[in-house]
């Protein structure tokens, strides 16, 4: 399971952050740093400081809930409210209450970033099936793989994983998305690739995601494999897999490009202001007048003035153009 870059905006959430997968998307985090029932090398969040498989309330839900109503009063445009961050989320045991009480609040879709390790549990199961899509990771399908990538407790087994996933994708009506992490030199063989493929073919998956080791991991022997190296894998995957990876000379240029989808994007639904559109997206108010102008110089924004405060509006629309709209 790969974590999202935090930027805590409540104790419980942070973002929304812009996600080449989930656009603008709204993080919540359930789980202390770092209980997980893996101690992955590739880890972003450094090494496990509590290895378990209990399942409890690990942070109080009602608490969690307020700071996620908050959220969605504060900021207008979240594309998804994802479960992520600290540690293995489907570790809390009021996942699936959280779930269906965040359905009762807003339409805005649920993602569930999960390492799978419980999905083999028919209570974890039903815990998820009110989410929209569940991203869960599968690295191989060999024990020995398995056990050097994510080190997981001592009762995890792979079979017991897989099987899981395959009951999950049974029932559950909404997205999976697979996440496959390549390390090199680990799982970056074409054979084990090929084992996977055959595991992946009983999951049925709706996507496949590759990845690899792009941020800095746990464990400094943990490496990146090539785009080539990536490529070359995507095409024994086959045609569901895409490769999502923010390597490190392209992962600004992207994160500016989804930044500026995203601000036009709250722009066109209506004339808004600087200072509201760095509240709504948690961005310094710096970084969004540069966003505005590179916006501006590729035509798509124009500012109109009222009651001497500049507004930033689509060009082109011309009841747009003659101020802001009331509420
Ligand atoms: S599953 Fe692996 S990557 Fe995800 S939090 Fe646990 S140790 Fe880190």
């Amino acid at each position: 399971m790969q974590t999202e870059s935090p930027r805590k905006t409540g104790r419980y959430t942070y973002g929304p952050v812009p996600s080449r997968r989930l656009g603008f998307s709204l993080g919540i985090d359930i789980i202390p740093l770092k209980n997980c029932s893996y101690d992955c090398v590739y880890c972003q969040l450094g090494k496990t400081k509590n290895k378990v498989l209990l399942r409890k309330e690990y942070t109080p839900a009602q608490d969690v809930l307020a700071d996620i109503e908050k959220a969605l009063k504060n900021y207008m445009h979240i594309d998804f409210l994802t479960f992520s961050g600290s540690g293995e989320p489907t570790l809390h045991k009021k996942i699936g209450y959280l779930i269906r009480e965040i359905k009762k609040l807003t339409t805005i879709p649920v993602a569930v970033l999960t390492n799978g390790s419980l999905l083999h549990l028919p209570e974890v199961r039903d815990d998820l099936m009110n989410a929209d899509v569940v991203i869960p990771t599968l690295c191989t399908a060999d024990e020995d793989v398995f056990r050097v990538i994510h080190r997981g407790h001592n009762t995890v087994d792979i079979r017991n994983i897989i099987n899981g996933y395959i009951d999950f994708r049974k029932d559950f009506k909404g997205q999976i998305w697979l996440e496959v992490m390549i390390v090199r030199g680990v799982n970056d063989k074409p054979e084990q690739i090929k084992r996977l493929k055959k595991v992946i073919e009983q999951i049925k998956p709706d996507r496949i995601h590759l990845n690899t080791v792009v941020r800095p991991p746990s464990e400094s022997s943990a490496h990146p494999v090539s785009h080539e190296k990536l490529q070359e894998l995507k095409d024994i995957l086959g045609s569901k897999t895409e490769i999502v990876v923010d390597f490190s000379e392209t992962a600004k240029e992207i994160q500016n490009e989804d930044t500026l989808e995203m601000i036009l994007a709250i722009i066109s639904r209506r004339p808004i202001t600087a200072d509201d559109l760095a509240k709504t997206t948690n961005l310094p108010k710096k970084e969004i007048l540069e966003c505005i102008k590179k916006l501006s110089q590729k035509g798509k924004v124009m500012i109109s003035e009222h009651e001497g405060r500049k507004f930033y509006t689509i060009r082109g629309i011309d009841d747009r153009t003659k101020g802001p709209q009331q509420g």
